[in-house]
């Protein structure tokens, strides 16, 4: 029998118990701030130093690479653990699912991510926290070692394209899955909020677990508005009970 395949797609919302708040949501720090915004934005960055100079004392002061990932990062975790296949597509650069035990390659990061930094003339990658060593050294503006070329964190900026591979492995788990759980997104930026309607036309159920109602709502099979920290482990616990209980059963058993 398959084994049903859980597609959780996480937003800012569930690492908010992290500590780390909504930047780039449509309500996020950086759509409310302008010039905040210019120093993730693709055209600002690349031509001029003194943005550059700025972004990296932000992501200096940033102490979202210090974060820990909390009980809903910790409930997908286990799920995967448990042996049911599960694919994480997540809206957030902080990498707190693989930190909380997720492999890495069951992780698609829709934004990058914030841990690793990339060039962009020669395109090697490396640590974040190495370049912010060397700011933190005075090196206000650290080009790549490689090349010379400008370093940039390893995210979506604004004025940039999602990578293509990545959103396309994101769509064909979207059209794979039996469950489809969208947390702590408001399932208002696309083409990721897509993602949930393209899950549920292929037979998905979906579950919405969110504070705030999305566009979504009335597609979602459940809509959970609980705090994440609270429902998402406990939603995860009746799933693997039902997913369980039907191997025990095996396939055309109706329901104990
Ligand atoms: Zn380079």
């Amino acid at each position: 029998m398959n084994r049903p395949l859980v597609a959780v797609l996480s937003g800012a919302g569930i690492s908010t118990d992290s500590g780390i708040p909504d930047y780039r949501g449509p309500n996020g720090l950086w759509r409310k701030d302008a010039e905040a915004e210019k120093l993730v934005t693709y055209e600002y960055y690349m031509g001029d130093s003194e943005i550059r100079r700025r972004s990296w004392q932000m992501r200096r002061r940033n102490r979202a690479l210090e974060a820990e990932p909390n009980a809903g990062h910790l409930a997908i975790a286990e799920l995967e653990k448990s042996g049911i296949p599960v694919r994480v597509i997540t809206q957030n650069v902080d990498g707190l699912h693989q930190l909380a035990g997720m492999p890495a390659r069951k992780v698609l990061e829709l934004h990058g991510t914030a841990r690793s930094v990339v060039c962009t003339k020669c395109h090697v990658r490396g640590p974040m926290e190495d370049v912010l060593a060397r700011v933190e050294a005075g090196e206000e503006d650290p080009p790549c070692l490689e090349c010379g070329g400008i370093l940039k964190s390893a995210t979506v900026m604004f004025g940039q394209q999602l990578d293509p591979m990545v959103l396309g492995e994101a769509l064909a788990v979207a059209k794979a899955c039996t469950v489809f759980i969208a947390v702590g997104t408001s399932l208002q930026v696309q083409p990721a909020a897509g993602l949930a309607g393209v899950a549920a036309d292929n037979g998905a159920r979906l579950v919405i677990v969110n504070a705030e109602p999305t566009p979504y709502d009335d597609l979602a099979d459940e809509v959970i508005r609980a705090p994440i920290g609270t429902a998402l482990p406990e939603l995860l616990r009746t799933l693997s009970a039902a997913t369980r209980r039907a191997d025990h059963h095996g396939p055309g058993t109706p329901d104990a």
